[in-house]
């Protein structure tokens, strides 16, 4: 199979990571493929921008190191990921405590063997959970726990959301209880990354919030820990998503913690599209209409295929094919300051858990991925969820000196980020594996057809991939299978 200027076996539109993922895996078995795309540059909301020396994403910094398609997308190869600290720093009433990190059980659960007033220590009660952790390959050893016993631990239920973790004293650092605490968190989080895809899957669906507070667990929990935790990852502060989605991103987060791309998400694509044959990419090409055969373009003209793949974007894709489902979408803007010192937080992720202002989360990214700042300068980047504030930039500041403990006042705002459809909302019911294939010849990808991530906009590209070789009787080359709902 061959392209030529005006024809290729697939034509695929929009040259974000979905729509290049997919160019990879149908390239890669021999289809002839022409990606185009409306911008100067490939990439769409993954983008890095340089601006002084420093390398700028447009998008949040969130991924998580356990996301299987960051590492076995072909043309991907093996990207150098930069991982924050383990855990999270959440600052409430006025102090910022680290947690969330399934490696801190084992140094809490010792600080309890080692105080004669640990009342709640039995043996018994927990050793099944453990088993379960190892069996599942993750072992004690990220787990932290062998051979470690809490009676009352409450962790029964397959998933963090809604099962009868108690923790209290979460502020009450060096206490017993504050220690039984991380405990408990940490072995809930191991448990829950041991837990299938599956089993999430079939829990009763209903808004994360519903699911947050319909369980035991103690408000203070929720509020300190887990809404926080979870806003960020979700991207939505009311948690309405859905409780499976929220499941699943939770235990993505509990399987291997967060990182970026090292010199920002931007390098994503670029790797892809630097991998394609030459060609195959043609940015600055606005597809105005498309049916399965014919795509029209405002620069070239008609351009002819066999197959159409839509990887646009949710809204950009139901313009050109009436009828496809708009989600609603959940606006995001990201903020770059740079500070005459690093403020002393190293890696970590500072998430805001009294809501006190409109920053949700909060990095030194300089000190995540020093790449991304020149020597010796620090790159703060800063995510305010919903609509944002008119006073932007002020507000923000006053919101980080709180958060980080020090002044912002001399701090210099490099670059603000707003996208109002920067992601597709996963309300309940959400299918995070929407359809691909629309009919023979034609198809549709984008994080809007799975979860909205990167992940999921990977995965939907493999998925459309999969679809598109089984309808023209090509023999995929290497589609691995993987993907957000494996089977462990
Ligand atoms: C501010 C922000 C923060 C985010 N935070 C995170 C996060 O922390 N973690 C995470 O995993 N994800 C995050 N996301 C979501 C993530 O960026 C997306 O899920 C992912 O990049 C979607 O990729 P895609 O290929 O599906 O779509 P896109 O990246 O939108 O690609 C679509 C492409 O199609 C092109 N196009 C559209 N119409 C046409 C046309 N008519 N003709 C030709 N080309 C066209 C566009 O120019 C674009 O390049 C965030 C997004 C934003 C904006």
């Amino acid at each position: 199979m061959r392209s030529t200027a005006h024809h290729a076996d697939v034509i695929i539109i929009g040259a974000g990571i979905a729509g290049l993922s997919a160019a990879h895996l149908l390239t890669g078995a021999g289809v002839g493929v022409s990606v185009l795309e409306a911008a100067s540059t490939v990439g769409g909301r993954l983008t890095t921008h340089e601006v002084d020396g420093f390398r700028l994403d447009q998008l949040g910094p969130l991924l998580c190191t356990s996301w299987p398609e960051l590492t076995t997308t072909p043309g991907l190869g093996t990207p150098e990921l930069r991982e924050f600290a383990p855990g999270v720093l959440v600052h409430s009433d006025g102090r910022r405590h680290r947690t969330g990190d399934i490696r801190s059980a084992r140094g809490a659960l010792r600080a309890v063997r080692t105080r004669s007033s640990a009342p709640q220590l039995a043996p018994g009660g927990y050793g099944d959970q453990l088993r379960t952790v190892s069996r599942a390959g993750l072992g004690a050893r990220n787990a932290g726990l062998k051979g470690a016993s809490l009676k009352g631990a409450g962790l029964k239920g397959t998933g963090l959301i809604g099962t009868g973790l108690r923790t209290t004293g979460l502020r009450s650092s060096g206490t017993v209880s504050d220690a039984i605490d991380r405990a408990r968190l940490g072995a809930a989080l191991s448990r829950l990354a041991a837990t299938p895809t599956a089993r999430l899957l079939a829990r009763p669906e209903r808004t994360a919030l519903a699911a947050l507070t319909a369980g035991q667990m103690p408000a203070r929990t929720v509020d300190a820990v887990l809404r926080p935790l979870l806003s960020a990852l979700l991207g939505d502060p009311g948690l309405t998503t859905s409780s499976r989605c929220a499941d699943l991103a939770l235990r993505d987060y509990a399987r291997g913690g967060l990182c970026v791309p090292a010199g920002g998400s931007g390098t994503l694509p670029d790797l892809l599209a630097a991998s394609l044959p030459p060609g195959t990419v043609r940015t600055g090409v606005h597809v105005t209409a498309a049916d399965i055969t014919t795509v029209r373009t405002k620069e070239h003209g008609e351009l002819g295929c066999r197959s159409l793949l839509l990887a646009t974007g949710a809204g950009a894709a139901a313009e050109l094919l009436p009828g496809l489902r708009v989600p609603a979408f959940r606006p995001v803007t990201v903020l770059h300051h740079t500070a005459p010192a690093p403020p002393p937080t190293g890696r970590s992720l500072v998430l805001d858990g009294d809501r006190a202002g409109p920053v949700a989360y909060t990095a030194v990214m300089s000190e995540v991925d020093p790449s991304r700042a020149p020597e010796g300068r620090t790159l703060i980047t800063s995510t305010v969820l919903g609509t944002p504030p008119p006073d932007l930039d002020r507000s923000v500041r006053t919101h980080l000196a709180a958060l980080y403990g020090t002044p912002t006042d001399d701090w210099e705002l490099l670059a603000a980020h707003h996208d109002p459809e920067a992601v597709p909302a996963m309300e309940a019911p959400h299918d995070p594996r929407r359809p691909v294939r629309v009919l023979a010849g034609l198809y549709v990808c984008g994080d809007h057809r799975d979860t909205s991530s990167v992940q999921g906009a990977l995965h939907s590209g493999r998925r459309a991939a999969e679809a598109i070789l089984t309808d023209l009787g090509v023999a995929p080359a290497h589609l691995g299978g993987v993907g957000l709902p494996e089977a462990a």
